[in-house]
This record gives structure tokens, C-alpha cells and sequence, in this order.
């Protein structure tokens, strides 16, 4: 069968005046309009045949195409009501697709998907940080998740220590992945165009090499760490319920001093601090 390529300015506003759509701001509809960036993608997910892939949010199927076409099983979780009938016009014919209309946010993903799966999105902007984080704190079997975000979002999952932009989402994400941009992507390559510039991040998920005694309390004492960035990292603890003496105590066995911030604070250091405030407790 033929298909004609979605990633083009001229099929997508086809598509859109054919079925009586319009950019959904509210939803972050930003449809990808370069089949050259939708190619790159495709290689920075190292897609082979027959892989199980996530994809979040397939819109009206442009990213989804390039999946299929290099062979990938596509699950497709995508909110809007009105796309189901659009994709299946759009993506017509490819068997190895398939859609769930829903939130990603609150669809069972370990019941859809198989082990071994990896998530590939152009991501909706405004909730980007919940998804990545859902996926990460889940702990579901997925590999590799390479996404479409915001150019800040991408600096602030590959953040070094001591910079404004490293806070609780750099920890939560470093924690269980090793991350990298693999290239930006510029206002015009989609319609609309947004008002920033975008990137993808390539998150190679592996067992996390830190020993945590208790993840959700490391993640707990994380967000609490960044909860006031002006506050020292003790203020902070303490102003987030945490006992100020079995604060400083835990520091100081973590061998952190106690007027450091949090974004001074490595990850290993992170989780010593968790792991010796919960014995604590
Ligand atoms: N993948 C398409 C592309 O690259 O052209 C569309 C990407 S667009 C940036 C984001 C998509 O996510 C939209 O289709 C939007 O309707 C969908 N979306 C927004 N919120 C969602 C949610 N909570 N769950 C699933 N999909 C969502």
C-alpha cells in the first residue's frame, strides 16, 4: 500500500482541513512538519524491526509513521477524542499499529505495554516533566525513551551539580537513566510553531548504580531538598517537616556540610542523605 508521507507542511494542513481540525493550544498540539527530523528520531530510538514501542501523544500519526515504517510495534496513547478517526485514515493499513484514546497519565502503561519497550513522543509541552517522571518513578520495563522537549527541559535533565538549572527532576531522571541530547529541533519544523526551541533527549534506562534503601523516600527528600532554592539544604529539610537535628546528624555522617544548598548536592550525595535520614525515622 501507499502511503503518503504525514511529515510535510502540505499533508498536515491536508489532513487538518480534511477532517475540520485545529491545533489544539490547550493539549500542546505542535505537529512535526519535517521528515528529516522524524527520521532522526527514528535513529536516536535505534529502532529495529519488530521492537514494542510507546508512543504518547501520535497526534494525526507523523512521528507514528516513521516508527512503523522502520518496522516498530506501535502502541499509541493519544487524549484527544477527535484523532482516533483521523489515524485511521492517516495510517491506514499498517497492521503493527495500534491506539489507546486516553491520558497517558492515568492509562495501567505495565499492562499495555510488554517488557523491553521503549517510549518514543514528541511530547505535549505542558505536562512534559509529569510523563518523564511517571515513566521514571514507575519503574515499568522500558529501555529507552527518547522524547521531544522543550530546549530548557532537555538542559535541565542533563544538568551538572552547581547550576540554577539542576533541581529535582535532574536527580529524579539521572537517578535511573544515563541521559543525552541527541540534537535541537527549531520552531519551524512544526505547525504550529511554538515559541520555543526544541530537543530530543535519549534517556538509556538501567538498574540505578545508587544504593537507595527506599526509592520513594529518596525522591521525597529530593523534592524537599529543591522545595525553597534560596534556603539552605538544612532550612529547606526543615521547612519541609523534617526534624532539624536528625537533619544535621545525617548530614554530617553523609559528610555534606550543613550550609550547602541543593544544587550543590550530587546525586551519590543525595542518596547517603536519604538513606541516613531514614534510618532515622
Ligand atoms: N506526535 C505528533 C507529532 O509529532 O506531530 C503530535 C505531537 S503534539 C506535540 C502532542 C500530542 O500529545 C498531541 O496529539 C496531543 O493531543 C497529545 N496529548 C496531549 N496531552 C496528552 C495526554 N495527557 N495523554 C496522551 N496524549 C496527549
Amino acid at each position: 500500500m501507499f502511503h503518503p508521507k504525514i511529515a510535510d507542511i502540505a499533508a498536515t494542513r491536508h489532513i487538518l482541513k480534511t477532517f475540520d481540525l485545529r491545533a489544539s493550544k490547550r493539549l500542546g498540539q505542535n505537529f512535526l512538519i519535517d521528515s528529516s527530523v522524524v527520521q532522526r528520531i527514528v535513529d536516536a530510538a535505534e529502532i529495529a524491526a519488530g521492537d514494542e514501542v510507546l508512543e504518547i501523544g501520535p497526534g494525526i500519526g507523523t512521528l507514528t509513521q516513521g516508527l512503523l515504517e522502520a518496522g516498530a510495534n506501535v502502541t499509541a496513547v493519544e487524549l484527544d477524542k477527535k484523532l482516533p478517526a483521523v489515524l485511521e485514515k492517516t495510517l491506514e493499513g499498517y497492521e503493527n499499529f495500534k491506539l489507546v484514546q486516553g491520558d497517558i497519565l492515568k492509562v495501567d502503561i505495565e499492562k499495555l505495554m510488554p517488557p523491553n519497550f521503549k517510549v518514543v513522543a514528541n511530547l505535549p509541552y505542558y505536562i512534559t516533566t509529569q510523563i518523564l517522571l511517571t515513566l521514571l518513578e514507575k519503574k515499568l520495563p522500558v529501555t529507552k525513551i527518547v522524547t521531544m522537549v522543550q530546549k530548557e527541559v532537555a538542559e535541565r535533565m542533563t544538568a551538572a551539580p552547581n547550576s540554577k538549572i539542576y533541581g529535582a527532576m535532574t536527580v529524579a531522571v539521572q537517578f535511573r537513566a544515563d541521559v543525552k541530547v541527541a540534537f535541537e529541533v527549531p520552531p519551524e519544523s512544526f505547525l504550529p510553531r511554538p515559541e520555543v526551541t526544541s530537543a530530543v533527549v535519549v534517556c538509556d534506562v538501567r538498574e540505578s548504580p545508587f544504593k537507595v534503601v527506599d526509592e520513594n523516600f529518596f525522591i521525597k527528600v529530593v523534592r524537599a531538598s529543591f522545595g525553597q532554592r534560596r534556603k539552605t539544604l538544612v532550612n529547606s529539610l526543615v521547612g519541609a517537616g523534617f526534624n532539624r537535628q536528625k537533619v544535621s546528624a545525617a548530614l554530617e555522617v553523609s559528610n555534606i556540610a550543613s550550609d550547602r544548598r541543593a544544587e550543590t548536592l550530587s546525586i551519590e550525595d543525595f542518596v547517603n542523605l536519604s538513606n541516613e535520614l531514614l534510618k532515622s525515622l
